[in-house]
C-alpha cells in the first residue's frame, strides 16, 4: 500500500525519491557494517553488595572490590558480597582475602577464606555466598 500522495510525488521526482531510499539503505548497511566491527560494549555486569559493618545493601558495578573506592554512604566503610548464614540466617558482607594465589600454600588461602566468610554473629563456618538474584527471589515470596 503506498499512499496516494507518496505516488505523485515518485511519478513527479523519480530521481529523488529513489536517492533518498538508496541513501536510507546505505545507511542501514553502514551502521550493520559499523555494528560488526565495533559491536557495542556489553552491558556493565551489576553485583549486589552489603556494607562490611553497618549491613548496607546495594547494587554496584564494581569489577575489582579490592581496587575501588566505592564506600558505604551512610557509614563510610567498604562494600562485600552477601553471604548468609544457614545455621543463624544472619546475612553479612565479605570482602574476599586480597591474597595473590602464588603468594601461600593452598591452606593458608582456605584458612584465609573460612576467616574471611565465618558467619561474624555465630562464628559458623556453614555460609554461603548470596546472589542479587536470590535476594530480589526472596522478596518476591
Ligand atoms: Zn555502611
Ligand atoms: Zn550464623
Amino acid at each position: 500500500m503506498i499512499p496516494e500522495s507518496l505516488k505523485k510525488l515518485y511519478a513527479k521526482h523519480k530521481i529523488v525519491v529513489l536517492l533518498i531510499l538508496a541513501a536510507i539503505a546505505f545507511l542501514c548497511l553502514a551502521h550493520a557494517a559499523f555494528r560488526a566491527i565495533f559491536p557495542p560494549a556489553p552491558p556493565p555486569h551489576i553485583e549486589t553488595f552489603k556494607c562490611v559493618s553497618c549491613g548496607d545493601v546495594k547494587e554496584l558495578v564494581i569489577p575489582d572490590i579490592h581496587n575501588t573506592s566505592e564506600r558505604c554512604k551512610k557509614c563510610g566503610n567498604r562494600y562485600g558480597y552477601v553471604y548468609k548464614c544457614l545455621d543463624c540466617s544472619y546475612e553479612f558482607g565479605v570482602v574476599p582475602p586480597d591474597i595473590k594465589p602464588w603468594t601461600v600454600n593452598k591452606y593458608q588461602m582456605m584458612d584465609a577464606w573460612k576467616n574471611a566468610t565465618n558467619c561474624p554473629t555465630c562464628k559458623s563456618e556453614n555460609t554461603q555466598r548470596v546472589t542479587g538474584q536470590d535476594l530480589k527471589a526472596k522478596k518476591a515470596n
